[in-house]
């Protein structure tokens, strides 16, 4: 089956309609064995040293990538590196396909814009609709396993990200998807709660770049109850249908839309503190100004550059923010955000 490569997360239903294989080329170039290398190809070629590791990664990514000859590039809600990104690679022969998200999240002009993407690629309307339903075990079982990471505990904050930042692509292949995360969630079900353990903590933004965020978080006594982006990709709001379920996702809107979603999941999820990740030499960088502003709650902006650990600075920061946590929950003295 044609593999259709995609920057960010785009209606897939169109995609496995067509009888292609959407392959998320961000989740493939932090995977890959040597990510560097993927950064080191875009540089070599004259992208600037500074410039988002993450485009420049994808964009080494698909053309090191023999069985991806399409890409589809989000010109209107994802990144405002999108339009070159997608010159660079045609100009390197790679067919590029355009989808917009509108910028006022209206249904006909959303509803518009997929069926057109599932024209270009060769998909009918009711194909489309149809993928929809098909996938909604596995997303019914992302939904399970995000309430198992904030309600019981029984599923780590690492884990959660792992299977919720899977269902921008499904790893290839829905329902095998489904099976794994079903498989999944009846091993979770059998372990000990640890709800009570740690304090809890929201991680906002673009997906971290580090490798070892999670274990180093775990190891100082904060659980990861929301994983704002990757919960995003799963499309919790799937049942309300297609173009709801993308109405709703609040990734490609405005950052007072995402705000909404945000207040009311670090509410119900008891959430302590948030930890803001911001990639460097990133636009969404700014959005900091008003998440800080807007969220009542400890905040620590995280910044990352490149693929790999943790550097000692980062560590640094999120243990004292960490034991921060645990000192007001403890309950001694409220605390400042700190920055
Ligand atoms: S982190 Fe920001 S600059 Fe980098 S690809 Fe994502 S949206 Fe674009």
């Amino acid at each position: 089956m044609k593999k259709i490569g995609i920057t960010t997360t785009v209606p897939i239903e169109t995609i496995y309609a067509a009888g292609c294989v959407p392959v998320d080329l961000n989740n493939r170039f932090v995977a890959s064995p040597d990510p560097a290398s993927l950064i080191g190809t875009a540089e070599r070629e004259g992208w600037p040293r500074n410039m988002c590791a993450w485009v420049k990664g994808i964009y080494g990514t698909a053309l090191q990538s023999d069985d991806i000859e399409t890409v589809i590039a989000v010109t209107r809600g994802d990144c405002s590196n999108t339009e070159a990104l997608m010159e660079t690679l045609q100009h390197h022969g790679v067919t590029v396909i355009p989808f917009a998200y509108p910028h006022d999240r209206d249904a006909a002009a959303l509803e518009a814009e997929t069926r057109k993407l599932a024209e270009t690629l060769g998909a009918t309307w009711e194909a489309t609709l149809a993928v929809h339903e098909k996938m909604k075990p596995a997303r019914e079982n992302l939904i399970a396993i995000d309430e198992m990471t904030w309600r019981t505990g029984a599923v780590s904050g690492g884990e959660n990200f792992s299977w919720l930042i899977s269902s921008s692509d499904f790893e290839g292949d829905p329902e095998g998807f489904a099976k794994r995360s079903g498989e999944f969630l009846r091993e979770a079900s059998q372990a000990q709660p640890t709800a009570n353990e740690g304090v809890r903590v929201a991680l906002l933004g673009i997906p971290p770049i580090f490798a070892d965020l999670f274990d180093f978080l775990d190891a100082k006594g904060a659980r990861v109850v929301f994983n704002e982006i990757p919960r995003q990709f799963s499309m919790p709001h799937h049942a309300l249908g297609l173009v709801e379920q993308y109405r709703r996702y609040t990734y490609p809107y405005d950052i007072f839309f995402r705000l909404k979603d945000i207040r009311r999941e670090i509410a119900r999820r008891n959430v302590e503190g948030v930890i803001h990740y911001a990639q460097s030499f990133c636009y969404r960088q700014i959005q900091d100004i008003i998440v800080r502003d807007e969220i009542d709650l400890p905040i620590l902006t995280l910044e990352g550059d490149r693929p790999g650990p943790l550097d000692a600075r980062s560590r640094l920061r999120l243990e004292t923010f960490v034991e921060i946590l645990q000192l007001k929950r403890d309950g001694q003295g409220p605390q400042p955000k700190e920055k």
